[in-house]
């Protein structure tokens, strides 16, 4: 503790000098033992506090009864030691956090972390990319379009006529209220992405090598292997001399890069209003590779998708507005596949609705 301040007697050099020194190694010994932020506090208030402070009590004491020829000497002094006080201060106050408030804050980094989820994606998106880097590595580029539609895309110009029965074989889900207006301009949610073969070519003459990933709509009641939502990747390629063996390479080209090397395709005759001739491609069964089993219902083979030659009269529909699709000059094929099938073929996934229930412990087995 800090003792009184004494009434001084004799105000000489040598009694100020010691008076003084006598202060300041008490100021000294009381900061070298402060610690904590409260008791750096009580330091300033016990010297430079402006009622009780011990400086305070110097000035009253000894600056007041001092004769008046000591005066300057004694203010000098008090203005050395009131530095040197402010100094400790400053020195108290800059010398960071005590150790007590360190071991307060202390981080034990060799805890184990916070795991955070991260995102990853759905197996719907990681199929349709998987499927549209193989058309991309062949030189496709992704053509994207409305998910509602009028009925002139999504049906007129891939020919099916109004009232043609073909119609009758995708349930279409139509925006309320579209009587007035003529028939082809009435909006739908598309049922195919082919509208989108359509729009690019007539912004952009042949040659045209496109993949069209999207989500579709039909009024199909959901089950296991419908929903009335789904997602497709149709292609579409044009140029001058493109044949059906462009169309067969092209498509056991693609299949062998989604489901391995040692599938085999073969394409039997079907119809679409917008091909011809037409066909459905199968491939040898990827679960018993072809012998013959369950998934395959013991042939061997799985249809997997559509495609054909594009019909001369949906090259007619673009050339309204790109004359250069002159059927008689140039030619292609076009096909389309779903996306949930090939994710529930390559993924071993038997209900299509686990694709959309949000349930992350069937989602997360796929991350
Ligand atoms: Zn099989």
């Amino acid at each position: 503790m800090n003792e009184e301040i004494p009434n001084l007697t004799a105000f000489d050099e040598a009694a100020l000098d010691q008076a003084f020194a006598r202060l300041e190694r008490q100021a000294r010994e009381a900061a070298a033992l402060l610690s904590g932020e409260q008791a750096v506090e009580a330091f300033r208030l016990q010297w430079l506090g402006r009622k009780q402070g011990r400086l305070n009590e110097v000035s009253g004491r000894w600056l007041k009864t001092a004769p008046a020829e000591a005066r300057r000497a004694l203010g000098l002094r008090f203005n050395a030691l009131k530095a040197v006080v402010e100094g400790l201060l400053d020195a108290a106050l800059g010398s960071g956090p005590t150790d007590a408030a360190l071991a307060r804050e202390a981080i034990d980094i060799t805890l184990p972390g916070t795991r955070r989820l991260t995102g990853a994606e759905h197996l719907i998106t990681r199929t349709t990319n998987e499927i549209v880097s193989v058309f991309a590595a062949l030189g496709y580029s992704v053509g994207v379009g409305p998910e509602v539609e009028t009925d002139y895309y999504n049906f007129e110009c891939m020919n099916f006529p109004p009232g043609h029965p073909a119609r009758d074989t995708q349930d279409t889900l139509v925006i309320a209220n579209q009587e007035r207006r003529p028939q082809r301009d009435r909006l739908l949610l598309r049922t195919h992405t082919s509208p989108v073969q359509m729009r690019t070519m007539e912004m952009q003459p042949p040659p045209v090598r496109i993949v069209i990933p999207g989500k579709v709509h039909r009024n199909d009641a959901d089950d296991a292997t419908h929903s009335s939502t789904f997602h497709q990747v149709e292609g579409l390629c044009v140029d001058t001399n493109i044949t059906f063996s462009d169309l067969k390479g092209t498509l056991d080209y693609a299949m062998k890069a989604l489901f391995g090397s040692s599938v085999k395709t073969r394409f039997y005759p079907s119809f679409f209003p917008f091909t011809e001739p037409s066909a459905d491609l199968q491939i040898s069964c990827i679960f018993c590779g072809g012998k013959g089993c369950r998934k395959c219902k013991q042939s061997g083979w799985i249809e997997l998708l559509g495609c054909g030659m594009v019909d001369p009269a949906v090259f007619a529909f673009a050339a309204e507005k790109q004359p250069a699709y002159d059927p008689k000059k140039i030619s292609g094929f076009a096909f389309g596949m779903g996306v949930e099938r090939i994710a529930m073929m390559k993924y071993g996934v038997s209900e299509i609705g686990k694709f959309y229930d949000e349930d992350m412990r069937f989602l997360g087995q796929f991350v």
